[in-house]
This record gives C-alpha cells, structure tokens and sequence, in this order.
C-alpha cells in the first residue's frame, strides 16, 4: 500500500503519516467565525479540509471529523482588542448576535453542500460548550499559567518557553520591536485572553468565577478539541493566517494543560487571493459561493479550481479562471460520461479492473498520498480518459471522484455555449438542465418534450457526443 506523507508545519517536514489508534484518524478543522457570509477564501479551507478527510478514509481509514462554529469571542483584532465581530454585525443589522450566528451558519452549511464538503462528524457550536472552556480556563489557572486582569483573564506566555513553536516567532525579538502596548495590565505583549470581562450591554456573557463574561476565541477551539477528541489527535487544520496567533495560543493552553501540542501534525492551507490581491470589501471582491452562481459558475467548477492548485501554493482567483476551470470540469465529465450508456456499464461491473486501470488508481493514490498533491491527481485522471479505457474509465473516475467529489460520473456537461458570457435566458437554461437530467435518467419521452418547448421558444438543441449545442433559431417572425 502507497504511505501517506504530509506536511506538517509544526516541524516543517513532510513526514509518514500513521494514526496514532491504528484504522482510525482523529481531527479537528477550525470552523467559521459566523458573522457574515463566508468568502471563497474560507471556502477554500473547507475544501482542503475536506480533500483531507477524503483522502484518508480513500486509504480505508476512519476518521472523526470535527468541526467548531465560532459563534462567540472572535474579537475584531488578533492582538484581544477591539470588539466581538458578532456583537458588530448585529449591531449592524439589528438584530440579537444569536440570530446573527444562526443564519450565517445555515448560509455556510448550505454553502459546502453545494461545494460537494461533507458534513463533519462532529460539528460544535462555541456558545454551547462554555462550561467546559470555563473548565479550562480554571486549570490554566490552577498550574499558574494564567492571571485576572481589570478586563479577563490572560494566558502567561513567559510561563510557557515553547511559545512560538509552530510559527518559530523570536519571541525577544517580538518584545524588543513591539509597538506601545495596548493593554498595559498584560505582562507580555503576546500574553492572549482566556476569558473577557464583558460589558454591561454585551449580550453574549456567562457568569464564571471571574464574573460574567465570554470565553477567548482560542480557548474554544482548545476545549473543544479535547472534549472530541482527547488530549492528543492526529491532525489539526486551518488557514496559514491561523498560525502566528490562533494555533500558537491553541497549542500553549493545550500543552500546558496536557504536556502535548494537542495534535501532532498541523496543516495549513495558503490563501486564496482575488486578482491577484488581498479580499477586501473596500475592493468589493469578496465573493460568496452564490456570487459564484449569480454568474452562471457552478460551486463544483470552483472546487475544480481548488483542486488544480496545491493547497500550501496561494491560488488566484479571477472570473477568467473560473469559467475556464468550469470549461475544463465540464470536459472531464463529458470524458468520462461519454461511455456511460447502461448496456457497456453493464459490461463492466462486477468484473474487476483491468491492469491498465488499475495502474491509473495507483497512481492516483499515489498524487492524493503525497501531501493531497491533487493537481497531479487530476492529471492522472486526465490521462485515464486519453488512454482506451472505453468502460472501464466511468469506475475509474467514480472511484476517484470518491476523493474529487466533483459529480463526475452524473454532473451537468454544460451547453457548448459559452454559458459565462451570460448568453441564454436563465430559463432557457433551467430547461435545458432539466432536459440535460432527463437523459441522464433515460426519461426519452421528457426530454423530446423539453426539446419541443425550447423550440416554441426559438432555441434548438443538438446532442453531441459530449453534451449538447443549442442554437437560436431565426424564422421570418423573429425580426
Ligand atoms: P474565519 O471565519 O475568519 O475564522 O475563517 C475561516 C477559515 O478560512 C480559516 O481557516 C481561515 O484561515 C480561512 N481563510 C480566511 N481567508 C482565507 C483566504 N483568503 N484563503 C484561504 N483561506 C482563508
Ligand atoms: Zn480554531
């Protein structure tokens, strides 16, 4: 069987990966802050995570999956200032920092549906585990890694001299250049709050043995992690943003609580930049999946985009590169599906395959082993379809989409028109899906009536081999 090797930031290297309970992986994914829809950027994490997960349970593994729902204590600035972005967006819409959270969070759900991520194991909402992060807070306290301010409760970093071990910050060099301290109670520029003191007119707030307040946004993932999955897992993610701050303090409480770095590989994943550039609302180009929609791109077409880049490369994103990985996605399908009539399916199941498939699948396990290298997972599997597979190429990919996830044996094929120019009444487009499904489903009779509307309606529509062409059609009336 082909190793799995990853690369873990926390020792820099790309090292065998084994769980630590043979068959079964544990791993924890930092899930959205839900004050405002989620960008592609975020969504650009999720895919990678879930291309993780995928991949380990394609090498027969199990995995236990779990994700948090920053719904409290994620404050504007990093450095524990400024206010609750929660309490922001409420302000800013009028309404309380729960209803906030709960339609941000159906919108990001929804959002990785669409996006083919499935569903964490394990998904856990901050606001519902404050019992257990007060509970980590007080043993912090207890083995006098952490003091009471005017404002909370602060971690002791100086107590810690592992601190800096995942970003390899100086921590001297740190002090000596820090800027004039915001908070002069603190007795380390990088000391983090464990607990905020809130304010009267602060909605979310818990009484604890410091008063009422709210947990500190790391605390969550720290406790949260070790009620699901111990005080040593396998693997931890999130973005590289999430590095210097949120996974050095993770890994502080953790360890000085436990003796462990809460998990012992680290991935992150780099960013993905719009333009070429930084997502920025000023800009206006922090684009939502349906953003990606309202532009006739399919979410798939955008995971396909994800999937041609490796996740530690930073990826740009522009509307030219995403209507061509659409072009491109709908061309593998159409590869793929064109061998997909029932009678030479038939020919294949239950036969096992052949030593030129299966050549194909090694060398597919062998790209998704080798630290997710997908854009090499995808040219396998581009290769696959040029080779003769005939049949045999259908189970191929069906077998590799089981790690791609991109509907590949029964996704849209798309029209042969350029449908991001934005040509085609969007109801003629619907119809056309429509009509598109109805063949897929061998439903003739549906399909020669849709055909039929569309040509009352002046659009004819011509099967190819690949998909189909639609053509306007002109009569003397028309003009
Ligand atoms: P947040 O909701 O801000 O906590 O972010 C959710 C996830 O998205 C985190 O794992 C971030 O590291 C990640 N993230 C934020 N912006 C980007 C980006 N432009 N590209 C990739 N990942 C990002
Ligand atoms: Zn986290």
């Amino acid at each position: 069987m082909t190793g799995i090797r990853f690369f873990n930031t926390l020792t820099r290297n790309k090292e065998d990966f084994v769980p630590q309970s043979p068959g079964r992986v544990g791993m924890y994914t930092c899930g959205p802050t839900v004050y405002e829809y989620a960008s592609i950027g975020n969504m650009r994490a999720y895919v990678f995570a879930d291309i993780l997960r995928r991949t380990l349970e394609y090498n027969g593994l199990e995995v236990n999956m779990v994700m948090n729902i920053t719904d409290v204590g994620h404050l504007v600035s990093d450095a524990d200032e400024g206010e609750d972005k929660m309490m922001i967006s409420a302000r800013r819409e009028r309404k309380t920092p729960w209803e906030i959270a709960r339609h941000y969070t159906e919108v990001f759900l929804d959002d990785t549906k669409r996006l083919n991520i499935r569903p964490v194991t394990v998904l856990c909402y901050a606001t519902q585990h404050i019992p257990e992060m007060i509970a980590m807070v007080q043993e912090l306290a207890d083995r006098g890694y952490a003091y009471e301010t005017s404002d909370g409760v602060y971690f002791d970093i100086s107590k810690f001299p592992e601190y800096g071990c995942l970003s390899r910050i100086n921590l001297s060099e740190q002090k000596a250049g820090a800027r004039v301290e915001v908070n002069p109670e603190k007795r380390n520029p990088a000391d983090f709050a464990l607990w905020k003191k809130a304010p009267a007119e602060h909605i979310m707030q818990w009484e604890s043995p410091w008063g009422m307040g709210y947990p500190g946004w790391h605390i969550e993932c720290s406790a949260m992690g070790r009620q699901y999955l111990g005080d040593q897992f396998d693997i931890h993610t999130g973005g590289i943003d999430h590095i210097p701050v949120h996974h050095e303090n993770e890994i502080a409480q953790t360890a000085a609580c436990t003796g462990q770095p809460a998990a012992r590989f680290w991935m992150h994943v780099e960013f993905l930049l719009v333009d070429g550039g930084k997502m920025s609302k000023s800009l206006g180009n922090v684009y939502t999946v349906s953003d990606l929609e309202a532009r006739g791109i399919e979410p798939l077409a955008f995971r396909y985009l994800c999937l041609g880049a490796h996740y530690r490369a930073k990826l740009n994103f522009t509307w030219e590169a995403v209507a061509g990985a659409q072009k491109g996605l709908f061309a593998l399908r159409r590869a793929v599906q064109k061998d997909s009539k029932e009678d030479r399916l038939r020919d294949v199941q239950g036969r096992a395959l052949s030593h030129n498939a299966l050549r194909f699948r090694e060398d597919f396990l062998q790209a998704v082993n080798d630290d997710l290298n997908t854009p090499q997972a995808l040219a396998v599997l581009w290769e696959a379809t040029r080779s003769g597979l005939g049949s045999e190429l259908l189970e191929l990919a069906r077998d590799c989409d089981r790690v791609l996830a991109l509907d590949l044996a029964k996704g849209r094929l798309g029209p042969d028109v350029d449908i991001a120019a934005g040509d085609l009444p969007d109801y003629v487009r619907a119809l056309l899906e429509e009509r598109h499904q109805a063949r897929l489903a061998r439903n003739w009779k549906r399909a020669d009536a849709i055909r039929d509307e569309l040509a009352g309606l002046g659009y004819g529509v011509k099967d190819t081999p690949g998909g189909y062409q639609v053509t306007r059609i002109v009569t003397p009336d028309s003009h």
